[in-house]
């Protein structure tokens, strides 16, 4: 059975190896026995039912909430030459009878099903008269009626345990606790299937963390990193979800809401776009995610704080799916938490449940505020250990600073204590920095002992103590208040001065941090233009076929394509995720690619090229680059404009003219009447002030380029 299946995994898919417990899961349902899958997002459960399904008799079916997921994992099976349909409710009649008769005549491999369809009694009946080879339930957290994606049809799905006797059933999910691994277990009927673990670490995802001040700003730096890359941006509530995607795109990022609120209509659309496109931006609430397979989601960003670590798991392991580097960052501060609390406060549900919630809530705070290795402490909320620092989160890179703390925290404490814990950080801070206002006179605060006493800290740094305070436990926000501040019982020994508090110092605000690992990007710059050619082609490639374009290739796989630069067919089979199907339809046109951008020696004028566009990305002057590149600079320029001319190079990287006088070129470019514009020679005698001919011949490259574009 094991040589079968790896050699599905090659001739079909195209990998050469399985993945932590694959085999060993395949081969329990693929010989007929159940199984509980749980595995960390991207870890590649889909295979895990596809081979089997391939190595048995019959139909697999595979169900599944989302008809987005649904669309996604047909049409991959289909670019892969395999059988695969969905059956739901945006098939008219026609379309349906079709699939039916298909699946009547044996001609179909894996049929996908929302719960609620396969449920019928119809349809059940409909399947007990085929062949089924395998049930694979996906998302099959969506059982417990705990989590957050509960739905109440999953509640049933056990009975296939005895409409079906003797079909291997499996269940997979990515969701890490214990009690929901129960819940499934029991509820699905699977109390006897053999279960696989794997661990829950996400190594690609970097993880920062950062404390909110001008979050905008904050966000606009990190995202310098990322041009080009697709990614969601998730806020709490909605008019910030519309404000913030607004605002992204006058700042020039092409951004997209998405929330429960918009049309069904619009939201799909949008869903639709952020699938099909690339680079775009998702500005959601959390009702954006489940159910997104795109596999190259570059980043995630949280303007607001998940209300836990469930949730931040489950928010932030949307990116990275392909395996590649991905980023995780937040903002986060103190406003964040009273928010919560609020929904909480408010919320119906009973005060156990609540009690619950505001657990989940500190250890997420808790997460934010730790100076040690956030995988560390991620994972150690799910059980899982890693021994050692990570090396690849903000806190293994640049190690928090501390301070000794513990008199500041004193001061703050006190003043709680002093001012009989009913205000909030606020109020707080203006006591301990001595501000004269309204509210402190009302209430006589000018009169305690710690007014004014903390003026050798600033105001940021007083709120930089509290949060700490908060998220280690030492105090508490009132449930029902306004954010107002307690005691709790944890800082007794703290305030009698028996224990000492080191904090966290936050780094300074406006200094600009390297998102991940900008040691080593994915792409070298050398092979950037390479790789944006490829990608254009896929992207041609996929709406010929009417796909996203990570289904036709993942990124991983162009990635691995530019590492092992393949020059003839054969060569391209070797390259991960292409399988026989896949390098038939597309190997040839990607082949055609790499060669011509010369990879190979003899194209030495392309390869040069690259390296000019590459230096003129990084900063570099045409000056500069002819000396290092040994070129003359009529060639650099006569490189940079061709780079310029397909949307490779801005101009503004190329040239840097006094004010004015680009326009003025412009315009000697623009103001004849012919049809196609002047040369450059021509421009050059209109002019006053001498110009280099090379920098005309840029600036005319990408006029070219917004005319014809
Ligand atoms: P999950 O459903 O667990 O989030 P997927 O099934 O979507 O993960 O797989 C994630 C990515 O990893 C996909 O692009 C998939 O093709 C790829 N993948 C899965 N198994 C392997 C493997 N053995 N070798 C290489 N890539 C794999
Ligand atoms: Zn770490």
């Amino acid at each position: 059975m094991r040589e079968q299946a790896l050699q599905r995994l090659r001739d079909i898919f195209g990998y050469g190896e399985f993945r932590g417990h694959q085999a060993d899961i395949i081969d329990q349902v693929a010989t007929g026995g159940d199984a509980l899958v749980l595995m960390p997002t991207g870890g590649g459960k889909s295979l895990c039912y596809q081979i089997p399904g391939l190595l048995r008799e019959g139909l697999t079916v595979v169900v599944s909430p989302l008809i987005a997921l649904m669309d996604d994992q047909v049409a991959t099976l289909n670019e892969l030459g395999l059988r695969a349909a969905a059956l739901n409710s945006t098939l008219d009649e026609i379309e349906r009878r079709d699939i039916a008769e298909r699946l009547r005549r044996g001609e179909m491999d894996f049929l996908y099903l929302a719960p609620e369809r396969l449920l019928k009694p119809r349809t059940l009946q409909f399947l007990q008269s085929l062949d089924i080879a395998l049930f694979a339930i996906d998302e099959a957290h969506c059982v417990s009626q705990w989590g957050h994606d509960f739905r109440p049809e999953y509640l049933q799905m056990g009975q296939l345990a005895e409409l079906f006797p003797g079909v291997p059933r499996m269940a997979l999910t990515a969701t890490a606790d214990e009690r929901t691994r129960e819940e499934i277990a029991q509820r699905l009927r699977l109390e006897d299937a053999k279960r696989f673990v794997s661990g829950f670490d996400r190594p690609n995802i970097f993880y920062r963390i950062v404390p909110k001040d001008r979050p905008r700003q904050q966000l606009l730096g990190f995202l310098k990193d990322q041009r080009g890359n697709a990614g969601i941006v998730y806020c709490l509530s909605r008019k910030k979800v519309e404000d913030t995607a607004q605002w992204l795109s006058d700042q020039g990022w092409p951004a997209l809401p998405y929330h429960a609120g918009l049309p069904p209509e619009l939201r799909a659309y949008h869903q639709k776009r952020f699938l099909n496109e690339e680079g775009l931006i998702m500005v959601a609430t959390i009702a954006f995610g489940m159910g997104i397979d795109k596999s190259n989601v570059r980043f995630v960003a949280h303007l607001d704080l998940p209300k836990s670590i469930e949730a931040y798991y489950q928010e932030t392991g949307r990116a990275g799916r392909d395996g590649l580097p991905a980023d995780a960052w937040m903002a986060y501060g103190l406003q964040d938490v009273l928010m919560l609390n609020q929904f909480m406060a408010n919320s119906d549900g009973d005060e156990r449940h609540k009690r619950i919630e505001r657990h989940k809530l500190d250890a997420m705070l808790a997460l934010c505020e730790i100076t040690t290795c956030r995988r560390q402490s991620l994972l150690g909320y799910f059980g899982d250990i890693l021994d050692e620092p990570c090396g690849n989160c903000d806190n293994c890179r640049e190690p928090a600073a501390t301070w000794d703390g513990s008199e500041a925290a004193r001061m703050a404490l006190s003043t709680v204590y002093r001012s009989g814990q009913r205000y909030g950080v606020g109020h707080l801070v203006d006591i301990l920095l001595g501000r004269d206002n309204e509210k402190i006179r009302t209430a006589g605060h000018q009169h305690l002992s710690t007014y004014g006493i903390g003026k050798q800290w600033s105001e940021q740094d007083w709120r930089s103590v509290f949060r700490q305070l908060i998220a280690r436990g030492l105090a508490e926000i009132d449930l029902d208040g306004f954010g107002s501040l307690r005691l709790s019982d944890t800082c007794r020994p703290l305030l009698r001065g028996e224990e000492s508090l080191a904090l966290r110092k936050d780094v300074s605000r406006t200094a600009s941090v390297p998102s991940r690992s900008s040691d080593k990007p994915v792409i070298a710059e050398a092979d950037k233009a390479l790789w944006e050619n490829l990608r254009a082609l896929r992207k041609r490639l996929a709406e010929a076929h009417g796909v996203p374009p990570y289904v036709v290739f993942a990124d991983s796989t162009l990635v691995d394509m530019l590492r092992q630069r393949p020059t003839t067919l054969q060569d391209m089979a070797l390259v991960s995720g292409i399988g026989a199907h896949k390098l038939e339809r597309y190997g040839a046109d990607f082949l055609q690619v790499l060669l011509e951008e010369g990879g190979a020696e003899t194209a030495a004028p392309a390869h040069q090229a690259h390296e000019v566009q590459a230096l003129a990305q990084a900063g570099m002057e045409a000056q500069q680059i002819a000396r290092q590149t040994g070129l003359p600079i009529r060639q650099v320029y006569q490189k940079l404009a061709q780079a310029i001319s397909i949307g490779q190079l801005d101009l503004h990287q190329v040239i840097d003219l006094p004010p004015g006088q680009l326009e003025r070129i412009q315009d000697l470019f623009l103001n004849e009447a012919e049809e196609d514009l002047p040369g450059v020679r021509a421009v050059a005698q209109e002019l006053d002030e001498p110009v280099e001919e090379g920098v005309l011949h840029c600036i005319r490259a990408a006029l070219v380029l917004e005319i014809s574009g």
